[in-house]
C-alpha cells in the first residue's frame, strides 16, 4: 500500500433506496475499518430531495476522516465500499443505495480522468454544504448557503 503524510479528508455520504438510514450509518462504520484511516466525526444526516437524480429523497450526510491513504487508493477503497452496499451502476445519475465522494482532500486540487477534488458540484448541493458547513465552517462561506437555501434539504431529527 502507498502511504502518505496524514490528510483531513472529507467525504460525502448519500443514499435513496432501501433503508438509507442503514446504509449511511453502515458506510460511517465501515470509513472507520479504511486502512490507515480514523474517521474523526460525522454530521447529523439530511432529507434531500434528488437534485439530477430520480426516486426517493435521499438522506446524505458528511465525514470527516483522517487518511494516510493517497486520494486515489482512497477513491479505489470508496468504490469498492459502494459496491459492498450493493450500488448498480444502471445509467448516469441513477437513484442508489450508497453513494461515497471524496469532497475535500487536504487542500489538494485534483483533475485525473477518475477523480476531480475539490467535488466539482459539491458547492451548488445544499446536501453537501449544510452538513459540511457543521464539520467545518471555515469550508463553506455564507455565500454559497445562500445559492442553495432554496433547495430542499434538511436536517433530520435523531
Ligand atoms: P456522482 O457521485 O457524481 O453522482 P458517481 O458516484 O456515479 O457520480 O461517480 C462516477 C465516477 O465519478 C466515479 O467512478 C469516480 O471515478 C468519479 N469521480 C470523480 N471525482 C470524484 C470524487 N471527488 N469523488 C468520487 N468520485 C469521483
Ligand atoms: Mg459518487
Amino acid at each position: 500500500m502507498i502511504l502518505r503524510d496524514p490528510v483531513r479528508a472529507f467525504i460525502g455520504l448519500g443514499a435513496n433506496l432501501g433503508d438509507p438510514v442503514a446504509a449511511l450509518r453502515n458506510a460511517l462504520e465501515q470509513l472507520a475499518y479504511l486502512p490507515a484511516t480514523r474517521l474523526v466525526r460525522a454530521s447529523s444526516f439530511y432529507g434531500s430531495t434528488p437534485v439530477d437524480s430520480s426516486g426517493p429523497d435521499y438522506v446524505n450526510a458528511v465525514a470527516e476522516i483522517r487518511t494516510s491513504l493517497t486520494a486515489p487508493a482512497l477513491l479505489a477503497a470508496l468504490l469498492q465500499q459502494e459496491l459492498q452496499g450493493g450500488r448498480e451502476r444502471p445509467y448516469r445519475n441513477a437513484p442508489r443505495t450508497l453513494d461515497l465522494d471524496v469532497l475535500l482532500f487536504g487542500s489538494a486540487r485534483i483533475n485525473s480522468p477518475v477523480l476531480t477534488v475539490p467535488h466539482p458540484r459539491m458547492h451548488a448541493r445544499a446536501f453537501v454544504l449544510l452538513p459540511l458547513a457543521e464539520l467545518a465552517p471555515d469550508e463553506v462561506s455564507a455565500a454559497q448557503l445562500d445559492a442553495v437555501r432554496d433547495q430542499g434539504a434538511w436536517r433530520l431529527a435523531g
